[in-house]
C-alpha cells in the first residue's frame, strides 16, 4: 500500500497558509503577490516530487508524471476568498501532491503516474471557473481579455503580465492520457461533524436553478388608502415567499436548499405603497427530477397568486445549471478506502457547493472527497479541519487513487 507521511501533508498545508496569512487563515485572492508566490512553490514542490511542472498562460499549473500508461488527475485550487480559510483548495492540492509522491515511492504502485493540477480562480475573483475551464477547452481568449477583479478593478491579462506568465501557451486536456479525476476538499457544511463522520464520498455536485420574481401593484398613499382597496406589490412578493416556503418542505429532496437573496421595493420609502417589487430565488438540488418538481411548482404557486388578482406576478428563469455526477465506479473506490481505513465512518453524499470538479466531469470519470469543517465553517478565517481528519483523508484518497489507477 502506498504509505502517505503525515508529516510532509501536515508542514505543505503549513506552508501554503503563510503565503497571505491572515489571523489563522488566509488572504490569498488569485493572482495577489501572495497567490503568485504560492503557485510558484507549490511548482517547486512538485519538481522535487519528480513531476514536471509548468505554469501556463492563465495561471493553471500542471506536473505531469513520467510514469507510462494512463494516469490519474488530481488537483484543486491554491487561491483563497478574501480573508478566508486556510484549507480551502489548499487541502485539494497537497492531497493530490501527496497521492503522487506517496504512489510514486512504493514498490508495489510506483508503476501508477498521478498528474497534479492546481487551478486558477475557482473562487470567482476574476470570473466564474476560469482555470477549469481553460483545461476542458471551454475557455475564449476573448472571456479572458474582458476579465477584472472585482474587488481592485484590475484587469486579470495586466495580473498575468504582472506574474510573467502573459502570453504562455495555456494548458489543454488530453483525455486519452487519464482514466480518472479526483478533488478533495473541505465538506464546507457540517454534515460529517453532526454524524460524527469522518469522510464523504461526493455523488454529485448540484445544479443551481436561479430566477427573478417581479410583482407590479399600485404606488399610492399609505395613509390614505384603504386596506381593501390597496394593490402592494411588497406584500404580494412576501406572500408569494411564504407560500413556497411553506410548500417546498412537502415535495423536495432530502438535501435541497433554496434561497431569496434579494427583495427590493419600489419606491421603497415609509409612505408610500410600494408599486413594484422584485426579487432573487436559487435552488440547488443534485436531482434532476426534484429540479423539475419544484420549478413546475413556482411556476403554480405564481399563476396560484395572480388568480388573487390584487398584483401582477412575474417568474423569469435566470440560469439553470446541470448538476455534474461522480463516477459510480470511483466513487467505489473512494468508499471502499474510507471502509478500510475508517470502517463505518464514511458516508455519500452531493456537494452543494460548486467545485473544479464539476467542469472535470465533462471529460473525464470524476470523483470527489470530503473531510469535515470544524463548525461546518468555511470561507471565513476560523475554517480548520482537525489534523487527524487532515492525514485520515490523505490516506483514504491516496489508496482510493491507486485502487482505480489499478482496476
Ligand atoms: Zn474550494
Amino acid at each position: 500500500m502506498a504509505n502517505i507521511k503525515p508529516q510532509r501533508v501536515l508542514s505543505d498545508l503549513r506552508t501554503l497558509a503563510t503565503f497571505g496569512s491572515y489571523k489563522s487563515g488566509v488572504h490569498r485572492p488569485t493572482l495577489s503577490a501572495s497567490d503568485i508566490a504560492a503557485r510558484q512553490w507549490f511548482a517547486a514542490r512538485m519538481r522535487e516530487a519528480g513531476l514536471d511542472a509548468e505554469i501556463d498562460g492563465i495561471a493553471n499549473l500542471l506536473g505531469k508524471s513520467r510514469a507510462s500508461g494512463r494516469k490519474a488527475l488530481s488537483g484543486s485550487h491554491l487561491e483563497s476568498q478574501n480573508h478566508a480559510g486556510w484549507l480551502d483548495g489548499a487541502l485539494g492540492c497537497v492531497y493530490a501532491l501527496e497521492a503522487a509522491r506517496a504512489i510514486s515511492e512504493d514498490a508495489a504502485t510506483q508503476h501508477l503516474g498521478v498528474d497534479v493540477v492546481v487551478f486558477c480562480d475557482e473562487e470567482g475573483h476574476f470570473g466564474s471557473f476560469l482555470g477549469s475551464r481553460s483545461f476542458i477547452g471551454s475557455l475564449e481568449e476573448s472571456e479572458i481579455d474582458g476579465a477584472s477583479d472585482r474587488a481592485t478593478g484590475i484587469s486579470m491579462r495586466q495580473s498575468l503580465a504582472a506574474a510573467d506568465w502573459a502570453g504562455r501557451p495555456r494548458h489543454l486536456i488530453d483525455p486519452s492520457r487519464y482514466v480518472a479525476f479526483f478533488e478533495a476538499h473541505i465538506e464546507q457544511g457540517d454534515t460529517l461533524e453532526t454524524e460524527q463522520l469522518r469522510i464523504g464520498v461526493v455523488t454529485a455536485i448540484v445544479a443551481i436553478w436561479q430566477y427573478g420574481f417581479t410583482v407590479t401593484g399600485e404606488q399610492n398613499h399609505a395613509g390614505t388608502t384603504s386596506m381593501t382597496r390597496r394593490r402592494d406589490a411588497g406584500l404580494a412578493l412576501v406572500r408569494l415567499l411564504s407560500a413556497i416556503d411553506k410548500r417546498f418542505p412537502e415535495i423536495c429532496g432530502p438535501r435541497t436548499v433554496w434561497t431569496t437573496g434579494r427583495i427590493t421595493l419600489d419606491p421603497g420609502s415609509h409612505s408610500i405603497i410600494p408599486g413594484r417589487a422584485e426579487s432573487l430565488f436559487q435552488l440547488r438540488d443534485a436531482d434532476p427530477t426534484v429540479l423539475d418538481r419544484l420549478h413546475a411548482e413556482l411556476f403554480r404557486l405564481v399563476d396560484e397568486a395572480n388568480a388573487a388578482r390584487r398584483c401582477e406576478l412575474a417568474i423569469n428563469v435566470i440560469s439553470q445549471s446541470t448538476p455534474a455526477r461522480m463516477d459510480e465506479r470511483l466513487m467505489q473506490a473512494l468508499d471502499a478506502s474510507a471502509q478500510r481505513h475508517a470502517p463505518g465512518k464514511h458516508i455519500r453524499m452531493p456537494s452543494g457547493a460548486g467545485h473544479d470538479a464539476q467542469w472535470l466531469a465533462r471529460k473525464l470519470p470524476a470523483a470527489m472527497m470530503f473531510v469535515p469543517s470544524i463548525g461546518g465553517i468555511s470561507h471565513h478565517w476560523s475554517e480548520n479541519t482537525a489534523d487527524e481528519d487532515i492525514v485520515l483523508g490523505a490516506q483514504v484518497f491516496t489508496d482510493a487513487i491507486a485502487d482505480a489507477l489499478k482496476g
